[in-house]
């Protein structure tokens, strides 16, 4: 058995999933990882609530721990402790705290406890209910092809008839008819719940409406024609025969017995846990679990595309599940105890991808948006209805009052079934918040470009893109009528641009003392970008031009960011840095840390590679106090050169930024790379935004959040702050399970996103994930997500590498691996067979594993580009799921042959639908043309003996020997091969939000040598194939 888990090294018993955490949450931001333990010096000025992060310091699971408690008001307070509305929470307010970070953690800014915090005034008997309903069409923005698919949110399926005639006070329009299911997973039955009589509640229980309860309705405002209208509402009685998607069978009962039931939902266990059922009661495992012989079965991929575990849940309850897409668990069977997580040496946590763009998503409009009073928690499809006029939160428990306007329900028209409104029908929904969630007005769409006009970045060509671009999508950034924009540009000094309205042409204002930056004219460089749009086009128009001549070297990074900082933080807003070169001079400056002799040689045992922390602390310093005063910095890194991504990186790290990297970028010498920048950048400007934004993530009690990744700082113990929030970006989490789960028969989580919108309207959209407890081990591999899990261990990995050395990170991958398969054979294979075993639903994980092993993020092979590494493990860290697999895991497809058997017909086009092939060089042939997808580039390589007609029809060359050795593009031939091919590949492309670039290569292409490389079940000059990698683990597993 293996020794050193993710865990082990800090001391936490046995298993990487156990524990705290390597980084305490909520306390530092440098807590978490990707860069590293933070600096002494800048420690010291937090302020905290727990031990430093740093250290052997993981308690053992059951000590308290120090850092876990309190900042969140809410969290798993007890009962009554929190529910005292939390006085000024706040959400707020730009503290007027100048610069000092000192100021982030303390008070104003503090705990934001999230505008959410704030109890919303006690409802009951409030004012009618003003509420609109309404599903908003799918985005303007080009991509949205990946939620294109069919619409939305389960359970509006459900009333059709509602929106023909507007209730009077309500409103509730659905402006695309719902197709449906919103995603490809859950999508499935979306509509009515089939099944009116499928789980029938006990016949002699059930009453309309609410007339069982009839003194809480008396005292009501509404009157009793109300009750008239609930009654006349379909299908009184018993069977739940009601037409539409009236949905919620399974909380019927509860809703209608009194006192509050014993589970959480009344179902027999044999419905909650299929998978134990049919183990125990049968004797053919779920597919799930059938034992699968690695070492002998070498076609490990499904035909289609991997498809995560669908969780054991009663049927409607699973209709109504988030889309995993967006969240989703590493394991959707949640073990009862900690101690049986340990037991499965599987890692718990969530994944999310909170603000993914949706092709419908349901937005409510309520003066009083229901949460419950303890924790806070958003209602949602997963409470309990106690009785008509009660509900129980499914995450601290609390019984809360269902208010007087929830009793209406602005869907169907109908009064006194709180449970059919869209909050109760819909895991993911957007609200439109109440003056309650702000303290200051919304901000307006702010806008700050900081370019680099260097020698080098000149050179580059860079400038004509970004400012061509700029002015294409001017009037596509997203905002309203008081949008600003402002431009910096800066080389060894700084300049700015006054583009007051008034001026009869921009004004350049030079700054050349950088070591104590002034804003020249405050009032004049962000301008409103209607009023001065003639301005702004000049100086786009001019600016590649201005800056043609330039002899100046020098890079004054740090300097132009404090500026740009100064500039912003009265508002916040959105700062695009573009960088090409290493910073020079000023604050922030760097030196060149990658070396020659840094390269690991060929044989040194533990291979391991420098400089993966910071240089300095001075952009994490910077990206907090932007964090603080909701600006964002995203980093365009476009250089050949080496750029100390490891240092940058951390100024959109802590901001929430993100990062965007094109090595060796050059107008002319690599047009592949100018139109991936040139199409990333449309999508950068044009997507989707939310400004001054918070994430919460609550979960059942008894669960505990210890760790997170992804790009954002950490407020307190469960509150990301995110000063942009972008829709591309995805987060995970790690979890433990502090107490026991006993009684639980499911659990939830909840990810709540406040953010103001581009239009300036403060929204809250809100994901809630129920999955199953169980408490067998076999059930927990039988809900394995093995992309989840392994999506989740690169995270844990990336930051080993920061804390530890790479080395350390590449056995804690190797050992999750080992470790899992070993906790399999010991504990839920019956039968003892030879071979290396894994249940069906993990055979993929050692592939996954070895995938990662051979990821440029981990890779020992010589000649590994720092940046290159550092810019991967940022992906690793900040891309959703979805894309991230790829990028682990690429596609390999043969497209020679492509038919359109099996093809997707999506708005009249056919898309071929290619059997996915193992990646190892004797899945090509010569004979053939293969396509491998790898996330954010695509490699078509075409054999030499490839058919005369792929070659004329698709490629439209002669011969072999006439294909050029770099091709970025595919002719438009007017043939059937031709259209497939483009069909597949634009298909492939509009599924993600960046733009992967094409190379089409062939046998003395030099980019063969990438293609290869990612064959990863192939032996390597450093790496072991994928038989060597079982071997190896099957001999641990068996020592
Ligand atoms: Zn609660």
């Amino acid at each position: 058995m293996s020794s050193s888990g993710f865990a082990s090294q800090n001391g936490a018993g046995g298993s990487y999933t156990n524990g705290p955490s390597q980084n305490p949450v909520g306390v530092y931001p440098s807590a978490q990882g990707l860069m590293a333990p933070p600096l002494p010096g800048y420690m010291n000025s937090l302020p905290t609530k727990g031990p430093p992060p740093t250290g052997p310091g993981f308690s053992s699971r059951n000590q308290p721990s120090p850092v876990a408690p309190p900042a969140s008001p809410g969290l798993r307070a007890p009962p009554q402790a929190s529910s005292t509305p939390p006085p000024i929470s706040s959400y707020s307010q730009h503290p007027p705290q100048p610069s000092g970070w000192s100021g982030v953690t303390s008070a104003p800014l503090a705990p934001p406890a999230a505008p959410g915090l704030r109890a919303p005034p006690q409802a009951s008997a409030t004012p009618p209910p003003i509420s609109s309903y309404s599903q908003h069409p799918p985005p303007p923005s080009g991509w949205s092809g990946v939620t294109s698919a069919p619409p939305t949110a389960p359970g509006l399926g459900a009333p059709p008839q509602a929106s023909a005639t507007p209730p009077p006070i309500n409103s509730y329009s659905q402006h695309p008819p719902p197709p449906s299911g919103w995603s490809g997973v859950t999508s499935a039955p979306v509509a009515p719940p089939a099944a009116p009589g499928l789980r029938a509640p006990p016949v002699g229980n059930h009453v309309s409406g609410g007339t069982s309860t009839p003194p809480v309705f008396q005292n009501t405002m509404q009157p009793p024609a109300a009750l008239q209208h609930a009654a006349l509402y379909p299908a009184p009685p018993p069977q739940m025969t009601r037409p539409m998607g009236s949905s919620y069978p399974s909380l019927q009962p509860a809703y209608h017995s009194p006192p509050a039931p014993p589970q959480l939902h009344p179902q027999p266990v044999s419905q909650l846990s299929p998978s134990l059922a049919a183990l125990s009661l049968q004797s053919q495992p779920p597919e799930a679990l059938r034992v699968v012989n690695l070492l002998q079965e070498r076609r490990l991929l499904p035909p289609g595309p991997v498809t995560p575990p669908t969780p054991c849940l009663p049927q409607d309850l699973q209709k109504l599940n988030c889309c995993p897409e967006v969240f989703r668990c590493t394991l959707t069977s949640i073990p009862q105890t900690q101690a049986l997580l340990n037991k499965a040496k599987l890692p718990l946590g969530l994944l999310l991808h909170p603000f993914k763009d949706l092709s419908q998503l349901p937005v409510v409009t309520s003066s009083n948006i229901v949460r419950c009073r303890s924790c806070r928690t958003y209602i949602n499809p997963f409470v309990t209805f106690v009785d008509a006029r009660r509900w129980k939160c499914n995450l601290c428990h609390r019984v809360n009052d269902v208010p007087e306007e929830f009793m209406y329900n602005p869907v169907s028209r109908s009064y006194g079934a709180p449970h059919k409104r869209p909050e109760v029908q819909n895991a993911t929904i957007e609200f439109i918040a109440p003056s309650e969630y702000m303290l200051r007005p919304p901000q307006p769409a702010v806008y700050l470009f900081v370019l680099d006009v260097s020698h080098n970045a000149v050179e580059t060509g860079y400038l004509e893109v970004v400012c061509q671009s700029l002015l294409d999508n001017l009037d596509s950034l997203p905002g309203d009528t008081r949008t600003k924009i402002g431009f910096i540009t800066f080389d060894s000094t700084i300049h700015f641009y006054n583009l007051q309205e008034g001026l009869s042409q921009p004004q350049m204002l030079i700054v050349s003392d950088i070591d104590d930056v002034f804003i020249p004219t405050p009032d004049s460089l962000l301008v409103n970008l209607s009023e001065c749009k003639e301005l702004v086009q000049d100086l786009l128009a001019s600016l590649p031009q201005m800056f043609s001549r330039t002899m100046e070297t020098q890079s004054g990074l740090g300097p132009a960011l404090q500026a740009a900082f100064k500039l912003l933080s009265p508002t916040g807003g959105r700062m695009s840095v573009f960088q090409t070169q290493l910073p020079t001079v000023g604050i922030g400056a760097l030196r060149p840390r990658e070396e020659p002799s840094q390269k690991p040689s060929q044989k040194a045992a533990p291979k391991e590679v420098q400089h993966l922390n910071p240089a300095t602390d001075f952009y994490k310093k910077l990206a907090l106090d932007c964090s603080g005063h909701h600006v964002a910095v995203d980093l365009f890194l476009l250089s050949a050169q080496y750029c100390d991504l490891s240092s940058l990186g951390c100024i959109s790290r802590y901001s929430a930024g993100s990062v965007y990297y094109y090595p060796s970028y050059h107008k002319q010498h690599s047009p592949a790379q100018t139109e991936r920048f040139q199409k990333d950048l449309k999508r950068y400007l044009t997507r989707k935004i939310g400004f001054e934004a918070v994430m919460r993530i609550r979960c059942t009690k008894g669960l505990s959040i210890h760790t997170f990744h992804g790009n954002f700082f950490v407020r307190s113990t469960d509150l990301l702050s995110l000063a942009n929030v972008n829709p591309d970006a995805g987060f995970a989490v790690q979890m433990s399970i502090e107490e026991n789960l006993l009684d639980l028969q499911m659990v939830s989580f909840q990810a709540a996103l406040l953010y103001t919108s581009s239009k300036g309207e403060r929204r809250i959209r809100v994901h809630t994930l129920c999955l199953p407890v169980v408490n067998s081990l076999t059930d927990i591999f039988a809900g394995a997500d093995v992309q989840a899990i392994t999506a989740l261990l690169a995270s844990m990995a990336v930051d080993r590498c920061v804390s530890a050395s790479l080395g350390d990170a590449r056995d804690a991958l190797i050992n999750a691996a080992i470790d899992t398969l070993a906790s399999y054979r010991a504990s839920v294979l019956s039968i003892q067979q030879p071979g290396l075993l894994a249940p069906a639903c993990l055979r993929l994980f050692p592939l996954y594993i070895l995938a990662l092993l051979k990821h440029k993020a981990f890779r020992t092979s010589a000649g590994s580009r720092l940046d290159e590494r550092l810019f991967c493990m940022c992906q690793l860290k900040s891309q959703p799921l979805l894309y991230l697999m790829l990028m682990i895991h690429p596609s390999l497809y043969r497209v020679d042959d492509l038919s359109d058997e099996g093809a997707l017909n999506i708005s009249e086009r056919t898309i071929p639908q290619p059997r996915a092939l193992q990646l190892s060089v004797e899945q090509l042939s010569r004979d053939g043309a293969f396509l491998m997808d790898c996330g954010t580039v695509l490699y078509l390589w075409v054999g030499r003996s490839c058919s005369p007609v792929f070659l004329t029809q698709v490629l439209g060359v002669e011969s072999y020997t006439a294909l050029p050795l770099l091709m970025n593009q595919l002719p438009e031939l007017d043939t059937a091969e031709s259209s497939r091919l483009r069909a597949l590949i634009d298909w492939l492309r509009e599924r993600r939000p960046f733009h992967p670039v094409l190379h089409v290569i062939r046998d003395e292409s030099p980019l063969k040598a990438e293609l290869l490389q990612n064959l990863i079940e192939d032996l390597s000059e450093s790496a072991l194939s994928y038989y060597e990698f079982l071997l190896h683990l099957q001999q641990q597993i068996c020592k």
